[in-house]
């Protein structure tokens, strides 16, 4: 083999080798900028719904809908019995939290029912495991008295006596309230608010406005918990005209939980049955949120855009 035939075969070969390996890149990633194995994978969500005082049977589907068409998901759904059901319903429901990349949270416990405790070690130790965690509003009521449930959330629907309190003063700096002053876990009257977004070097918020217009929701007020290690990522004003606390209340935040992240918004209203219009969830701020939230509690990092459309500081965006 003469000299000049041997380097061009190194150069077919080295250029075969590249175009292979780019052809596999665009593959798996969609043909976006080749990222680490874990970011070209589709994420494995699991909906955790079957209890709600909010019309959970619309809104998993929605949120199942939206994130499926990312084409960065693939979604299943794990329904708990209803509340009244038997010891054998309850005993047949053990959900492979472990076997998926992210969890997100549409459960809220009716009628004072338990997840058995099985269940509730097995989603402890998906979570500690590095499984991701993303409560969507009223999921933070849920569980009350689940205690690792309620150090991973941080802060949640309960009375001025089961926890402190974190909101951030008018200059943006926190402050606890400790256990038994200030308010209780509420809200006003629905109303239309703006979010400002408190972290914008955060994957799931950056790109994202710093103020933006959210439809109509309750702006959840006076939420209680350990509130732990929490790094707000986006709050609301609760305007004392609204029946509000005149402080800034946590809307977006996260928590480290052994190797897991857990994220919890509490944008995302809708009523009891299918007669309101679900807007605080039909928001485009909100349901950005959610999936953003769900690949970088999965991932770590966050490939899906900001989108298009998201509400701006004047315009409230719904989905279409
Ligand atoms: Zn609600």
């Amino acid at each position: 083999m003469t000299k000049r035939i041997f380097l061009r075969l190194s150069v077919a070969v080295l250029l075969a080798m590249g175009m292979i390996s780019c052809a596999e890149k665009s593959e798996k990633s969609g043909g976006e900028e080749a990222g680490k194995e874990k970011s070209s994978a589709k994420i494995k969500v699991l909906i955790i719904d079957g209890q709600n005082n909010h019309n959970w049977v619309a809104t998993t589907p929605l949120m199942k809908d939206y994130l499926e068409k990312s084409g960065r998901f693939e979604v299943q759904v794990s329904t708990s019995p209803r509340p009244d059901a038997d010891e054998a319903a309850w005993m047949a429901w053990r959900p492979a939290f472990a076997k998926y990349d992210v969890l997100l949270n549409n459960f809220n416990n009716e009628k004072g029912s338990q997840w058995p405790d099985e269940v509730k070690r097995s989603f402890e130790k998906a979570i500690e495991g590095g499984v991701g965690l993303v409560n969507v509003h009223a999921a933070n009521n849920g569980h009350k008295g689940w205690g690792e449930f309620e150090k991973m959330t941080g802060l949640l629907w309960r009375s001025k006596e089961e926890g402190k309190r974190y909101v951030l003063d008018a200059d943006g700096k926190d402050e606890f309230v400790p256990v038994g002053e200030g308010p209780d876990a509420g809200h006003g009257p629905q109303h239309e608010f703006e979010v400002v977004t408190r972290d914008q070097g955060h994957p799931i918020t950056k790109g994202m406005p710093k103020e933006w217009r959210h439809s109509l929701d309750e702006l959840y007020h006076g939420q209680r918990g350990p509130a732990e290690n929490m790094t707000i990522l986006a709050t609301a004003y609760s305007a004392p005209e609204q029946k509000g606390t005149g402080a800034n209340e946590p809307m977006l935040w996260w928590i480290p939980y052994g190797k897991g992240r857990v994220v919890t918004c509490l944008l995302g209203h809708v009523g009891r049955d299918d007669t309101e219009q679900m807007l605080g969830i039909k928001c485009v701020g909100t349901m950005n949120i959610i999936e953003r939230s769900c690949e970088w509690a999965a991932t770590g990092e966050v490939t899906l855009p900001v989108a298009k459309d998201f509400p701006t500081k004047d315009e409230i965006r719904l989905l279409k």
